[in-house]
């Protein structure tokens, strides 16, 4: 993924590649794992780019209403921003609190298909987080 592709995908969603925009994806594509929001000002600062809390919590939710970015809440630690790249979830090492996100295969979507079956239950998402140690931690 680069900022060519999401530049892309802004566009295809109706929106235009303002500056801060650029910034905020260009961040998120810097960046190896989830973001808590104080960690993508950290990111926007280094590029010279302070957009105040409004600003970029409007960013914020164009680019998740675009499918851009994700928003997970991990328990206890507020929110965490990532590019969308395929269904991943996160794992919370409680040692050094690290999330790192990780692919995920379908077989939870095939679970989803089995709830409305058996269940008559449409799901929209989930939410699943494995706690733990990493390998540091261990
Ligand atoms: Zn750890
Ligand atoms: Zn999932």
């Amino acid at each position: 993924m680069d900022i060519r592709e999401l530049e892309q995908r802004v566009r295809a969603a109706g929106g235009r590649m303002t500056k801060t925009r650029r910034a905020v994806l260009e961040s998120f594509l810097g960046s190896d794992g989830p973001q808590a929001l104080i960690g993508v000002r950290e990111a926007l600062s280094k590029r010279g780019c302070e957009p105040d809390r409004t600003t970029l919590y409007r960013e914020l939710r164009f680019l998740i209403g675009a499918g851009i970015v994700s928003e997970s809440g991990i328990a206890k630690r507020g929110r965490i921003y990532e590019l969308v790249r395929g269904h991943r979830h996160h794992l919370v090492c409680l040692g050094c609190r690290e999330v790192r996100s990780v692919p995920f295969d379908d077989h939870l979507h095939r679970e989803e298909e089995r709830i409305l079956r058996d269940e008559r239950f449409r799901v929209l998402g989930h939410e699943l987080e494995f706690y733990g140690y990493c390998e540091r931690c261990r």
